[in-house]
């Protein structure tokens, strides 16, 4: 290792301090690692001096020092420069989509009274580009071709994702055939499956996740776990600037009630007699867009900030609409 020269990260590893600890993500790669303070440290207030500069400066600690390089290195998180030089220019942080709505959550089950064919076309007045649709009680795949799939045709629709209930085995290869006569669809979610049945399992772009987790309501939403963690770049930079849960997002909850997301209180239409982009654009409406994680109370202080979901609905304290998720477990104060 050329101890003359200085490490310089590669754009696309970013480093985000937390409280106790630091992470390295690889929005490229879609990795993460956690790191120690004092390496986070060095990656950002001693950026510019060359290792040797920097083990001058603290000489006690040249064996952690170069071990650190080494590890970067080994990584490929970045690379050794000349001092004064740059190779490459930061990843500028911008977020920007041209659509209003670019997702959408609609909620059904057996009581629910509203038309899905009819919620797809007023969806497609604005052009949405990913629809989430979640069945709380059992409906038969002939049920969902004829509402969701054949409405699909022609539409702006390019990522579907279901949430099913399980009715048995044979289902998965209806799914993949479904799939094969509909590619738009990316993800199906079936849960209450009998623990020897659950998998995952990946038919070309589809992914069908069977799980014995029971969801019967939206109030299952909300969860945050490092499973669901997106180190990726678009979620990076959406996270730096909007919610990245309710940003550009409609909801049909399962009684046809328009809002920002089924759990929300605040209904805003009724799918039967209002137009989805009617309700997008009130200023009102658009107001959760704009709470990113640097304004959550203990989440702007979490190394994991820019890649973890947030979430509204579900608050430490619902008076509070800046306060962390209630359905996070993690406190960054005490690692
Ligand atoms: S705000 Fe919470 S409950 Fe609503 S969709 Fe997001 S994660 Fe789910
Ligand atoms: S919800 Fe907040 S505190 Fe919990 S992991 Fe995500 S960013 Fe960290």
């Amino acid at each position: 290792m050329d101890t003359s020269k200085k490490f310089s990260l590669y754009p696309c590893c970013i480093l985000t301090q937390g409280k106790q600890r630091a992470l390295i993500t690889d929005i490229q790669r879609c990795k993460y690692k956690l790191i120690p303070l004092s390496l986070y440290v060095l990656l950002s207030d001693y950026k510019e001096y060359t290792i040797e500069q920097i083990i001058e400066k603290f000489p006690n600690e040249e064996t952690t020092i170069l071990k650190y390089y080494r590890f970067l290195l080994e990584k490929e998180w970045g690379l050794l420069e000349k001092q004064g030089e740059s190779m490459f220019k930061p990843i500028a942080p911008v977020f920007y989509n041209p659509m209003l709505i670019t997702n959408a959550i609609f909620d059904y089950d057996r009581y629910s009274q509203y038309s899905i064919p009819s919620a797809i076309s007023k969806l497609e007045e604005l052009h949405c580009e990913n629809l989430e649709i979640r069945f709380y009680d059992v409906f038969d795949l002939d049920f969902i071709c004829n509402n969701v799939i054949n409405s699909l045709e022609g539409t702006s629709i390019r990522n579907l994702e279901l949430l099913m209930q399980f009715t048995n085995e044979n289902s998965i290869q209806r799914i993949i055939d479904i799939y094969k006569m509909c590619p738009r669809l990316r993800k199906v979610t079936i849960v209450s499956v009998p623990k020897q049945f659950e998998k995952i399992l990946n038919n070309g772009e589809l992914v069908v996740i069977l799980t014995s987790e029971i969801v019967r309501s939206e109030t299952s939403c909300g969860v945050i776990k490092p499973c669901y963690f997106t180190p990726e770049t678009a979620m990076y930079l959406e996270s730096l600037h909007y919610n990245n849960c309710l940003n550009a997002k409609i909801s049909v909850d399962r009684y046809g009630n328009i809002k920002n997301c089924p759990s929300m209180t605040q209904i805003y239409g009724h799918i039967e007699r209002n137009t989805l982009v009617d309700i997008a654009s009130m200023p009102e409406f658009q107001k959760l867009w704009h709470i990113k994680k640097d304004d959550i109370k203990v989440c702007k202080e979490c190394e994991f900030r820019y890649m973890c979901h947030d979430c509204r609905a579900y608050l430490i304290h619902p008076d509070d609409i800046c306060s962390k998720p209630q359905k996070c477990s993690y406190n960054p104060s005490k690692q």
